[in-house]
């Protein structure tokens, strides 16, 4: 068995990316999370390139066990130094130093010739091995260097310390079957390569990272330099999520090559990521994207439902995915919905399953996808009139700068007006905690979500919210040009849905 060395670069080219930018105290939780994850390396950033950078280096140098803790630095004393001191606290630490090996770069970026640049890598990386035992070097734009000198370059570096050689397609331009040559040849023309782990690093701007990076590693590449949810510059870095599991579930392809990763982390890390740089991943997205484990058609779920790999090459538990979430469409059998019946927690007989599906078939003929709510809906219908039990009638809010944010509410509930007034951290949550203390009703919050629906400020907001209210979980959606009202909506949605399934289940339990 030869492992496969996971080197995650989220916190450092992922949050380089235009709008993924993180506080200190978010990389510390994303670190944290990578550890938990079982990544070998997490390069923590470029130490030399802000405060920011530097300090969250220092921190997860001082908190976070288990991998080893990377900085980034040119191929300069002073970046090598830099990255030194933020390190300093970190029980394994590597300072990973670059400089650009491609002709283009060479003449129009540095101004240097081949001689003063294999001068640099010598001095640079002889002098990261003054502070720490463990150097990487990368050669940038490897895929466009004249190979000779690519050879040299790496030569030089392994020569004077070296442990760890990149080989990164900085601008995403390699084929799989030419990058796979390149490292071939890299392996047969420099001498002393065997010294070293041989890594690569591939961005995604024609789709091909994870394709590059997957065959260089059959041609012998030991370490991958890869990032949640595939983030970085411009297109991205090669998706670790796609690495791990294209290694794990191709095992048969790929022979004896293992990762360390707790694959079970991979559906968490990637949320947490989400949820701290505000931007989701596109529901198609491979391994963690919200659709990656759904069947609509009817044929597919009674596969899935039979024998999960009759369509699934992976358990999404593998990945730790909630559950395989089949959202039911008109193709959906009867199976299907006495399944979804029974993990939303409603056991039915046969007759009412045969109601409640000559129904459903009903409104899948309107509506393309039927969720969830759609089918507690459904079940809901025959026992209620039909009215909401809360209703928000009015609201009203105050912020602005150097003032509490501030709400009025009136709320209709169980037939009487009710009215509060309540301050909050921003002006929702005022509104939620005015509506909370009207109804005296306390449901926990577990998510809460907002995204433009458009890219203009006039946009469309969509507000989600998932809660619970003595034991019973229900979401919410609300869509509205006003975010504050958006929100309420969605809150008041879930708070309904809620109030009705226990209404509901105490009901066929005889409760009431
Ligand atoms: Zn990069």
């Amino acid at each position: 068995m030869e492992k496969v060395y996971i080197f995650d670069t989220t916190l450092r080219d992922g949050e380089q990316a235009p709008g993924f930018s993180m506080t200190v105290e978010e990389k510390l939780q994303m670190a944290h999370q990578l550890a938990k994850l079982g990544v070998d390396v997490i390069e923590a950033g470029f130490a030399v390139a802000s405060k920011g950078d530097f300090e969250a280096i220092k921190l997860i140098s001082e908190e976070v066990d288990g991998p080893i803790i990377c900085s980034l630095s040119r191929a300069v004393e002073r970046d090598i130094e830099v990255s030194a001191q933020a390190l300093k606290s970190a029980k394994r630490k590597r300072i990973h130093t670059f400089i650009a090996t491609s002709e283009i770069h060479m003449k129009y970026k540095l101004r240097m010739s081949e001689e003063e640049v294999l001068e640099r890598i010598k001095k640079a990386v002889s002098y990261a091995r003054k502070f720490v035992e463990d150097v990487e070097f990368s050669c940038e734009d490897a895929t466009r260097s004249r190979r000779e000198f690519l050879y040299k370059a790496i030569e030089t570096a392994i020569k004077n310390g070296a442990t760890v050689i990149n080989i990164p397609d900085t601008v995403g331009y390699a084929i799989p079957q030419e990058f796979e040559k390149l490292i071939e040849d890299i392996l047969n023309n420099v001498p002393n390569i065997d010294k070293v782990i041989l890594s690569v690093h591939c961005h995604d701007d024609l789709g091909l990272a994870v394709a590059n990076s997957l065959s260089a590693i059959r041609k012998g590449v030991r370490q991958v330099e890869c990032t949640v949810n595939g983030i970085g510059e411009r297109a991205g870095n090669a998706s670790l999520e796609e690495i791990v599991m294209a290694l794990k579930v191709r095992k048969d392809f790929f022979g004896e090559l293992y990762t360390d990763i707790n694959t079970k982390e991979i559906y968490k890390t990637s949320r947490l990521l989400c949820r701290i740089t505000g931007s989701f991943v596109p529901p198609n997205k491979a391994i963690v994207g919200d659709n990656a484990f759904a069947h609509e058609s009817g044929i597919h779920q009674h596969g899935v439902l039979s024998h999960p790999l009759t369509y699934e090459i992976m358990r999404p538990e593998d990945v730790g995915f909630p559950v395989s979430k089949i959202v039911l469409g008109k193709h959906s059998g009867r199976h299907a919905l006495r399944r979804r019946l029974e993990e939303l927690g409603f056991e039915v007989s046969e007759e009412r399953l045969n109601e409640i599906f000559e129904k459903f078939k009903e409104l899948a003929d309107k509506k393309k996808e039927i969720y969830e709510e759609d089918i507690e809906a459904l079940l809901y219908q025959e026992f209620h009139s039909g009215e909401e039990p809360v209703k928000v009638l009015k609201f009203q809010v105050q912020t602005g700068e150097g003032m509490f944010p501030t709400a009025t509410v009136e709320v209709l509930f169980e037939g009487q007006r009710k009215r509060a007034t309540s301050t909050g951290n921003g002006p929702v949550d005022a509104t939620v905690k005015a509506i909370e203390k009207a109804l005296s009703l306390h449901p926990k919050l577990i998510d809460y979500s907002i995204k433009a629906l458009t890219p203009n400020t006039d946009a469309q907001a969509e507000a989600r919210v998932v809660l619970e209210y003595e034991g019973y979980r229900a979401s919410g959606r609300g869509v509205d040009t006003d975010v504050i009202r958006a929100s309420v909506k969605a809150y008041t949605d879930a708070l309904n849905r809620a109030l009705l399934r226990k209404e509901y289940v105490r009901k066929i339990k005889g409760e009431v």
